[in-house]
């Protein structure tokens, strides 16, 4: 079992793929209400090597002495992986020896502003910055930044990373019904995206419980007319949590784990990482999946929300 490496996973847009996690939980320059992974416990915009390099590599390249088939290999995992400061050196170690492997950066962006990060991620194939707001106030709602960041330098970094790097860049949009889906937030985002001239626009919504309780999930017809309102050729609708049971990376067992381990009591997604050793992002995605085919329900109680079969 590895501690910095977790798949491959189901990913939605990346196919198979292997994530790389260099961020202990849950450290985060943001705190989003709809994190799945958590409350973040350590706010900051601070870049260490909170996971050493050596460590990351020798897990690596031990995955990969097995031939592994996969598209993908994702930084991504319980925080911002752009904090840790030796984020450049592994993407560089797996340019030069496994070349032949595609590389994809999940960020949040914030740090983008940072020019030696920008430097730093060149080699990557895709970066995946996200942008929910574009107005100072949504922004505080439903980000709820480190005290530090300023949104306008946030924004000019992810502008700055498209001038100087010729990679993909899709810039992820999540809504949230009453935080960034009024009209007014969606001009100043659309303004924004404009400036940013990402490959592609990605729009999201709520999947698994957030940290907050009461989101709303917006509906598919409500951000098919944000596309229209925005106007964008290059926008698109993240697809739904059921095709990842078509992807050929999506794995019965830990399904089974999963509704095994649920049926004989309620877990958290905590729990759920202890019990089996699975990485927290890919239990999430297989919770995903189980909840929108109706086999597992969620409750919500004082230790944090539990995962239930449905009909026991
Ligand atoms: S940026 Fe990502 S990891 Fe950080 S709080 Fe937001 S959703 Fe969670």
């Amino acid at each position: 079992m590895y501690k910095y490496l977790f798949g491959p996973v189901p990913s939605r847009r990346l196919g198979m793929s292997l994530g790389i996690d260099l961020i202990p939980k849950k450290v985060c320059s943001l705190d989003c209400v709809y994190c799945e992974v958590g409350k973040t416990t350590k706010l900051t915009t601070q870049r260490l090597e909170y996971v050493k390099y050596n460590k990351v590599i020798d897990e690596l390249n031990d995955f990969m002495s097995t031939n592994p088939k996969i598209d993908y290999i994702t930084f991504s995992g319980s925080g911002e992986p752009t904090l840790n400061s030796r984020i450049g050196d592994v993407l560089n170690f797996i340019k030069e020896k496994y070349p032949d492997v595609k590389t994809a950066v999940l960020t949040n962006g914030t740090l983008l502003s940072d020019k030696n990060l920008r430097k730093e991620l060149l080699k990557a194939d895709v970066i995946l910055p996200s942008l929910d707001a574009a107005g100072e106030e949504t922004f505080k709602k439903i980000n709820r930044p480190a005290p530090n960041l300023s949104l306008d330098e946030y924004i000019q970094g992810i502008i700055d990373l498209r001038k100087e790097y010729s990679g993909k860049i899709w810039l992820e949009v999540l809504f949230l019904k009453g935080y960034n889906d009024s009209e007014d937030e969606l001009i100043r985002l659309k303004k924004a995206i404009e400036k940013i001239k990402p490959d592609l626009v990605q729009l999201n919504t709520l999947d698994r419980p957030g940290t907050v309780e009461g989101l709303i999930a917006l509906t598919t017809d409500e951000l098919k007319r944000i596309i229209d309102f925005w106007g964008f050729p290059n926008a698109e609708i993240i697809a739904s949590q059921i095709e990842r049971t078509t992807i050929s990376s999506y794995r019965s067992d830990v399904e089974s784990a999963i509704l095994e381990t649920i049926a004989r009591r309620p877990c958290t997604l905590e729990d759920l990482h202890k019990l089996l050793g699975i990485h927290v992002n890919e239990i999430n995605k297989y919770l995903g999946t189980l909840e929108s085919e109706g086999k597992i329900v969620t409750q919500s109680l004082e230790r944090g929300t539990f995962y239930e079969l449905k009909n026991k």
